[in-house]
């Protein structure tokens, strides 16, 4: 692949790192506060949310253990089907433990409905959300997300975790992608 500058392939920027940093930081102030005297167990869902978990974890000033998930949501193109299954699960026994799952995005919300039904399932002590970015139709879903980043327009995003064929993840910022990128 030939190297080009990445920002090219953007519309705009939505979120600059700046921003992202100190929003984190807000977070993390707020779930020290909420689990002060409590375990805490991170599950990251790959690949997304690595950038999140990685800034979010080194962020906060509380012992931490992580483990990850990889699930795939079965789905045509961009769209999310609900129909989810798990590439790489836990390695991490959820029993009496407070989970706390670190998402990059919420877009239909059927992904993280279905993994917030599973890990509920494993008898932890309690299973809240962090997640990034959240799109318009997840409100119609009924999740509750505890900490959330930024809530942001009904357009697809890269950057800071997340990917377009396999792509841009490294982006410091989030951004617009341009369509005749994936069009
Ligand atoms: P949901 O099940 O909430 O519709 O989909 C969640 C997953 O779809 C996210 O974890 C992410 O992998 C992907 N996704 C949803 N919206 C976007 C977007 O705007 N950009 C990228 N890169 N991925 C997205
Ligand atoms: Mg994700
Ligand atoms: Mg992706």
């Amino acid at each position: 692949m030939e190297p080009r500058d990445i920002e090219g392939d953007l519309t705009e920027i939505l979120i600059e790192e700046e921003q992202i940093r100190t929003r984190l930081a807000e977070l993390c102030r707020l779930i020290e506060t909420d689990y002060a005297g409590r375990d805490l167990l991170l599950v990251g869902v790959l690949k997304g949310a690595v950038m999140v978990m990685a800034d979010l974890a080194r962020e906060l000033v509380h012992p931490i253990t992580m483990d990850w998930m990889a699930v795939s949501s079965y789905g045509s193109g961009t769209q999310s089907s609900g129909v989810v299954r798990i590439l790489k699960d836990l390695d991490t026994d959820l029993l009496g433990r407070n989970v706390l799952i670190v998402e990059d995005i919420i877009d239909s919300g059927l992904t993280l409905s279905w993994l917030l039904s599973n890990l509920k399932s494993r008898g932890p002590e309690s299973v809240e959300i962090c997640a990034l970015l959240r799109k318009p139709d997840a409100a119609r879903v009924d999740i509750d997300v505890k900490y959330l980043g930024f809530d942001i327009p009904n357009q697809f995003v890269v950057g800071y975790g997340l990917d377009f064929d396999e792509r841009y993840r490294n982006l410091r910022s989030v951004g617009v992608l341009a369509p005749h990128i994936y069009s």
